[in-house]
Formats: structure tokens, sequence, C-alpha cells
């Protein structure tokens, strides 16, 4: 291969095919006939110690596309299970696989992974293949919630195939390269738990704190490290999920094989934004009985989380009993830990510096009169920023007038000016969310007319949705009324 490291950047070491063979089967990607780069992350690939130039055009497209293999790279299918909407299963990459750990200039590691590019050993009846439309929308949602300052896996590249790939019609295929700091998700653990040896999760459990928790090694203390382990991935997906909840972000496929050990949100399927706040809020046509609403989010974590317990019940106590015990203390403070996350992230976006007794009411109150008069969730808080409540659904409805009373008699009581509170709420109230109709009128126009311009422009205001720059302006409005709700499509 030419791609030396000077030209291109690559700096490959593949930590997890060193890890034993049951987790992973080496597997190339399947060359596609004629790849075309139609988006490339610069700012990501220069992150990422890359040649930006040099990969944004012919050895890159080849190497996004699996066409090329680049040198240090051991591309591999990862193994893992899951539970579906509550039904454990055998999964795997079906459709993906990890080219290797690309280490940044900074001494960072990021698997580099190709989604989309071929059959696996894990594909089950699936072609290995996907769509370019769900592969530009995780582009697009990954990269706003990157914006959003919400832990993130990213997207360097998206290339066409060239090759269209039967789903109910024929569709564009396209491959999506995919930045995580790792891949290890709770189904990992679900899979070592069940089809390894005890030995081979421990293993795993070693990697992953290595990995992600390298201080819990260092720490030097004689605590159980398996549980600091978990007790520190709890603490990770309740701040994240605390952070969705934050935004109005609905994940939409919440499965135990799309929680990562790492903290970061992975797996853009049938995600979207809410609008009108309502707890109650689904998109995906997946999802009947909405297991994966809005509000469940918080509580369908927890559970995710205990079933990671449930995997690590051998190494946290050889008695079984006690192990039990000592799985259940550490679930047992997933509530408080989400709670305390969530209501510090909503006195912030309310402009409450300190916390007191009455602002979990205060909070309450607010949603549920959002809820009543169908406010639209993000502009609600964007006026209250800015101090304009005539610009809410709420303007002039009883109970938000004594709300708003309420909401500025507190906030008169603390030290910190009135300026500061604004300052504080425009840092956490975003001015933009990738809209629905907005990613769909990108997605329209990129996959039917070739026309990447839509996307490019949505891209660079959600980068920084905390501007409230004048641009950003004419993404903050709603969709023209409809009947008709909105649905997301796994995209498989
Ligand atoms: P996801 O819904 O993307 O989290 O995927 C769930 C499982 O289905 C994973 O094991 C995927 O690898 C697999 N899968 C999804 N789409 C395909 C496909 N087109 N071909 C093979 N496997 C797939
Ligand atoms: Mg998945």
């Amino acid at each position: 291969m030419t791609n030396s490291k000077e030209v291109t950047g690559w700096n490959f070491d593949n930590s997890y095919a060193r890890i034993p063979e049951v987790f992973f089967s080496s597997q190339n990607p399947s060359p596609v006939s004629s790849p075309e780069m139609v988006i490339f992350n610069s700012p990501l690939a220069v992150s990422l110690g890359l040649n930006a130039k040099e990969l944004n055009g012919e050895s890159g497209t080849a190497v996004f596309a699996g066409n090329a293999i680049p040198k240090g790279a051991s591309p591999l299918a990862q193994a893992y299970a899951g539970h579906q909407f509550g039904h454990f299963t055998m999964l795997g990459d079906g459709r993906a696989v990890l080219l290797g750990e690309q280490l940044t200039p900074s001494g960072e590691r990021f698997d580099i992974q190709l989604k989309g590019s071929g059959r696996t050993p894990y594909s089950r009846g699936g072609d290995g293949r996907a769509a370019l439309g769900p592969m530009l929308r995780e582009y697009i949602i990954s990269e706003a919630m990157h914006g959003l300052r919400i832990p993130t896996t990213r997207s360097l590249a998206v290339v066409t195939t060239g090759e269209s790939i039967v789903r109910e019609t024929l569709l564009p295929g396209a491959i999506l390269t995919r930045v995580a700091s790792s891949h290890i998700r709770v189904g990992t653990f679900q899979y070592a738990a069940n089809w390894g040896t005890v030995q081979d999760l421990r293993v795993l459990a070693d990697y992953a704190i290595k990995r992600h928790y390298p201080g819990i090694e260092a720490d030097g203390t004689n605590e159980n490290k398996y549980l600091l382990f978990l007790q520190e991935v709890i603490k990770r997906q309740a701040s994240l999920v605390a952070k969705w909840e934050l935004v109005g972000f609905i994940h939409g496929v919440m499965n135990t094989d799309n929680m990562t050990i790492s903290g970061e949100s992975i797996d853009y399927g049938p995600c979207a934004f809410m609008d009108i706040y309502d707890p109650a809020t689904v998109f995906s046509s997946i999802d009947r009985e909405g297991r994966y609403a809005y509000g469940n989010q918080p509580y369908i974590a927890g559970w995710n989380l205990a079933r990671l317990a449930e995997t690590l019940l051998p190494l946290l106590h050889e008695k079984d009993e006690e192990a039990i015990e000592i799985a259940q203390g550490a679930i047992g403070e997933y509530n408080d830990l989400y709670f305390s996350n969530y209501f510090a992230g909503m006195r912030a976006k309310l402009g409450l510096f300190n916390e007191e007794k009455d602002d979990e009411t205060l909070i309450k109150d607010l949603l549920n009169i959002m809820k009543e008069y169908k406010a639209d969730y993000t502009n609600t808080f964007r006026a209250l920023t800015f101090d304009k409540p005539e610009d809410t659904a709420l303007s002039g409805k009883e109970e938000f007038q004594a709300w708003y009373k309420n909401w500025q008699e507190r906030m008169n009581k603390q030290q910190e000016s009135k300026e500061a509170s604004q300052q504080l709420m425009r840092d956490v109230n975003p001015a933009v969310i990738p809209r629905n109709h907005r990613v769909e009128e990108a997605l329209e126009a990129a996959v039917e007319k070739g026309d990447y311009s839509v996307m490019e422009r949505l891209l660079s205001v959600l980068a920084n949705p905390y501007a409230h720059s004048p641009e950003q302006e004419q993404y903050t409005t709603l969709p023209e009324h409809t009947n008709i709700p909105y649905r997301t499509f796994c995209g498989t």
C-alpha cells in the first residue's frame, strides 16, 4: 500500500484484535463497484491526526468504501448480543467492520468503523449493506449531538457505493465511517456472559477498564475494581441520558446492544428530536408500544444497566448472593444519579445557579404547562432565555403567568445578576436542533437530487447550536402544521 503514515496520517494500533477471538471475526470489507465520497468531515479528520486533504480524495474514497485497507488496519467484525425491545438475542456486526484503532497525535484512541461494508459472519439473513439516506441521517444527527456537547460517536465520511440495495424499494447504497471511543456495548458483556467463559468476561472487563476507566486501575486501593467499573458506567450513562432529555433527543432503539460502555451515544437509526413537549413522544415506526418514548428513556437506561450488572455477577463476588447484593447496590444508585443530573441541567436551563427545595416543582410545573398547551420544547426555553415569553405558545395563559412570576421571584433570590442568568441560559439552551423537517429536507435534496448543499448548510448551523446567531433564526421554525405524525424508520 502507498498509504504511508506521512501522507495519510493513519496510525493504527488494534488492541481489540488482541483480546480473545471469541469477541470478533477477522473480516475485510467487501469492495464496491464505483464509490464516490459525498461528505467528508475535515475538522474531525484533522483532530484524528489524519491528512484531510489527502483523504478527501481518491485514497480516502477507496478506504472509506472498503476497497482499500489502510496500512496497519486489521479489519474485524465484533461479536455482541443484546436485548432488542426486551428480547435477548445474539447479534454482532452484521454490516460493519472495525478497520482498527487510530491513535491521535494527542494520544487518544478511536475506533474507525465502516458501517454498510458488506456481509460478515454475524449478518444472519441481512445483506450487510446500508442505504444512503440513513447513513446521511446518522452523519447529521451524530454531528448535531457533538455540537450540542453530548458524548457521541462521530461521522468521518459517507461514500456512495454505486450499487443499489434492495429494501421495500431499490435504494442507493452507502457506507458511513464512524468514529467512536470504542464500540464495546452492554451487549458485548451480555455476549461474554452467555457465550464466553468467566475468563473471557474478565478479560473484556479488564480491557474496558483500561480503555475507558483507567483511573480505576490507577486507583491502587483494594476496592472491588469490577464494582467500581459498574459504578462508573452507571454514572456516565446517567449523565448521558439526562443530556438527551434536556435537549429533547429521542434515541428510538435503546436496545442493550445500542448502549456503549464508554458513555457515548451510538446508533442513530430512528432517532429524532421532540418538537412539542410530550413525554409520550415516539417517532420510530417499529416502537409500537412506546417502550423507547421520550419519557421512558431514563428508566430504560436503568433497565439496560441492570442487564450489564447481571453479566458482571461472576466478577463481583465468588458467592452468588453477595454478588447480587453488590450489583443491586450499584443499580440502586442509578435513579438518584440520573435525577440529580437532570435537575441540575434543568436548573441551568432556567438560569438558576443554586439549588432550592421548590425547584423541582417549578420545573415540573413548567413542563406540565408546556404539555397542556402543546409548546415547542426547544423554542420555549429559547424564548425564556431571551426573556420573550410572548414568543411562546404559553403566552397569555393564566397558569403560565403565575409560573412566570414564580420563576422571576426565584431568580431574584439568587446572588447572581440577571445578565449572568441569561448567559447561563444561552450556554445550555440551544437555538437550533436538527428538526425533523429540516433533516428530511436535507436528506431529500441529497438522496433524490445529489444536492448536498442543503445538508452542508444544516450541518454548519448545527455545529454551534448555542451561538444564537441571526442565521440560525430560520432553522428555529416549526414545520407547517400537519396531522400526520412524524415517523422514522430503522433504515436497515
Ligand atoms: P441496529 O438496529 O442497527 O442496531 O442493528 C441490529 C443488528 O442487526 C446488528 O447486529 C446489525 O449488525 C444487524 N443488521 C442491521 N442491518 C443489517 C444488514 N443490512 N445486514 C446484516 N445485518 C444487519
Ligand atoms: Mg446497533
